[in-house]
C-alpha cells in the first residue's frame, strides 16, 4: 500500500520534472495544485471531512472544501492521493539538526570531535530526512558547539539551495557559567574544552549574550534554566532570578521569545515567573506549577520521546518489552498533569537526541500518554504555529496561508501512528522531493 502510493506520487514527480522549465528554481512556487486526498483534516476542529480536496496558488492555499464545489484552473496539477488523509504541514517545536542519536557518538564526543563543518553537513541532510517525513516546521533550540551554523542552514533552505523545513533558530543557546558540558566537571581542570553553549554570568553578561545571538540569527532565545549542578549531579536552578529576569527582559524588547530548559520543579518555576514564552522538558514540575504555567500562558514541550530513546540506548530499556523506567514514568506524569491542568502543550520531541525524520513518535508518545489523536495534531500544527506566533502563516489549511500540506496513508486523526507514512508532502507550495532536489 504505502509503496504503491509513493510509486504513484513519485511517477507524477518525475513527470512534473519533465514538463518544469529548465532552471526554474524550486524556492519559487509557481502555479495551481489540485490535491484530491481522500479526506482532509484542516485543523479547524478535530474531525476530517471526506471528499475535500485543497487548491493551491502560487505558495498559498487559495480554496478548501468539497471537491465538487473548487473551480480549479484547467491548467492545474492534479494529484491523486487515495487513501489519504490530507493534514497541515506538521511543526516540531525542539529540535537540534546539528545533533544525531547519543547510541551513535555520544553528546560529549559529537561536541568536542565533530568538526562544525561536518556538522553543518550532517544538518542539511538531517532537514531533508524531516521535511521529507512531512514535517513542514521546526524550532532547532541550539547548534550545541556549532556555532551560529543553523542561520547558514536556514538561509540555504529559504534560497532553495538544499530541501527542508521553515527553520526557526536559536544559535548557540546560552548557559549559566561551567553548568552546562563538555565538562568542565569530570575533564582534568586545566583543559579548555569548547562549549555546547555560550556560558554567562550577571546580568550585562546575559544581556549582552541575548543581543549578540540575536543579532547573528537567533529567532528565538533558547537558555538551560537548570542543570546537573547541584550536589551529587541533581538537577537545580541554575541562573539567579536576576538573570532569568534579564534575559526574557532583553529578548523581549527586541522581539525574541524565550524557550527554556528546565527539568526540575524549582527550574520550571523560576522561568515561568522570569517571563519565559515556553518550558521544555518539565519532567519534574509540580501540578501547582502547571497551574502557574497556565496562568502566565507559558507553552509546555514535554520531549517524551527523549526520554524514551536516552531509556533505549543507556538503561537498555526495550519499548513495549520492558516496564518504563523512572525518568520515563516521571515524564509522563508531568505530560499528564500539564494536560489536566490545561496547559498549552506543543508537540516538541528534543530529536536529534534520536533519529531525525522520526519526528513522529513525539505525536504518538503524547497519544500513549492521554491526549486524542487530534489533540496530538492539534499540538503538531496549528497549536505549535500559535506558540511560534505564525498562526496567520501556516498551521491550518485554510485560504491565505501557505500551502505547508502533508498527506498521510490512512488517518492519523483516528490512528496517530499514520504519522510513519507520508506518502505526499508539499512546503510552500513546492511538492518535495521537488523536481529540482530529487534526492
Ligand atoms: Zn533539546
Amino acid at each position: 500500500m504505502r509503496t504503491s502510493l509513493t510509486t504513484l506520487w513519485r511517477t507524477t514527480a518525475a513527470l512534473l520534472a519533465l514538463s518544469c522549465s529548465v532552471g526554474a528554481s524550486a524556492a519559487t512556487p509557481d502555479g495551481d495544485w489540485l490535491l484530491l486526498p481522500e479526506r482532509v483534516w484542516t485543523a479547524e476542529g478535530d474531525a476530517a471531512h471526506a471528499g475535500w480536496a485543497v487548491l493551491v496558488h502560487d505558495g498559498l492555499i487559495a480554496a478548501v472544501g468539497q471537491a465538487s464545489s473548487i473551480n480549479a484552473p484547467a491548467n492545474a496539477q492534479r494529484v491523486e492521493l487515495p487513501g489519504t488523509t490530507l493534514t497541515p504541514g506538521l511543526i516540531d517545536l525542539h529540535s537540534h539538526l546539528f545533533l544525531h542519536p547519543y547510541n551513535e557518538t555520544l553528546w560529549n564526543d559529537q561536541v568536542l570531535t565533530e568538526p562544525q563543518d561536518y556538522r553543518t553537513l550532517l544538518a542539511a541532510k538531517h532537514a531533508r530526512d524531516t521535511l521529507l517525513a512531512g514535517f513542514t516546521t521546526l524550532r532547532d533550540l541550539g547548534t550545541e558547539g556549532a556555532g551560529y551554523a543553523d542561520a547558514s542552514v536556514k538561509r540555504a533552505i529559504e534560497e532553495g539551495l538544499i530541501p527542508g523545513p521553515r527553520l526557526f533558530v536559536a544559535s548557540r543557546a546560552i548557559v549559566a557559567t561551567a553548568s552546562y558540558g563538555p565538562g568542565p566537571g569530570g575533564f582534568r581542570p586545566d583543559l579548555e574544552l569548547p562549549g555546547g553553549a555560550q556560558e554567562v554570568s550577571g546580568v550585562d553578561q546575559a544581556m549582552a549574550a541575548v543581543r549578540g545571538q540575536a543579532a547573528r540569527g537567533a529567532d528565538w532565545i533558547k537558555i538551560y534554566g537548570d542543570y546537573r549542578t547541584g550536589p551529587d549531579g541533581t538537577t537545580a536552578p541554575t541562573f539567579t532570578p536576576a538573570e532569568l529576569k534579564a534575559i526574557v527582559d532583553t529578548a523581549h524588547l527586541i522581539g525574541r521569545p524565550v524557550a527554556v530548559h528546565a527539568a526540575s520543579d524549582a527550574g520550571v518555576r523560576m522561568a515561568v515567573e522570569a517571563g519565559a514564552d515556553s518550558v521544555e522538558h518539565g519532567y519534574g514540575a509540580s501540578e501547582a506549577t502547571f497551574r502557574l504555567m497556565k496562568q502566565h500562558g507559558t507553552a509546555y514541550g514535554p520531549t517524551l520521546t527523549a526520554v524514551e530513546a536516552t531509556a533505549e540506548y543507556f538503561q537498555h530499556y526495550t519499548p513495549g518489552k520492558d516496564k518504563p523506567t523512572e525518568r520515563m514514568r516521571e515524564a509522563a506524569q508531568a505530560f499528564r498533569t500539564a494536560l489536566k491542568t490545561g496547559v498549552t502543550i506543543g508537540n516538541s520531541s528534543d530529536v536529534g537526541v534520536f533519529t531525525h525524520g522520526d519526528n513522529w513518535r513525539e505525536p504518538a508518545a503524547m497519544v500513549a500518554h492521554g491526549m486524542t489523536p487530534a489533540q496530538a495534531l492539534h499540538a503538531a500544527t496549528d497549536v505549535a504555529a500559535k506558540i511560534l506566533r505564525q498562526q496567520d502563516h501556516f498551521g491550518r489549511i485554510a485560504p491565505g496561508l501557505a500551502a505547508d500540506l502533508v498527506a498521510f496513508e490512512g488517518d492519523p486523526g483516528q490512528q496517530i501512528e499514520s504519522l510513519k507514512h507520508p506518502v505526499f508532502v508539499m512546503k510552500a507550495g513546492i511538492p518535495y522531493p521537488s523536481p529540482d532536489q530529487t534526492p
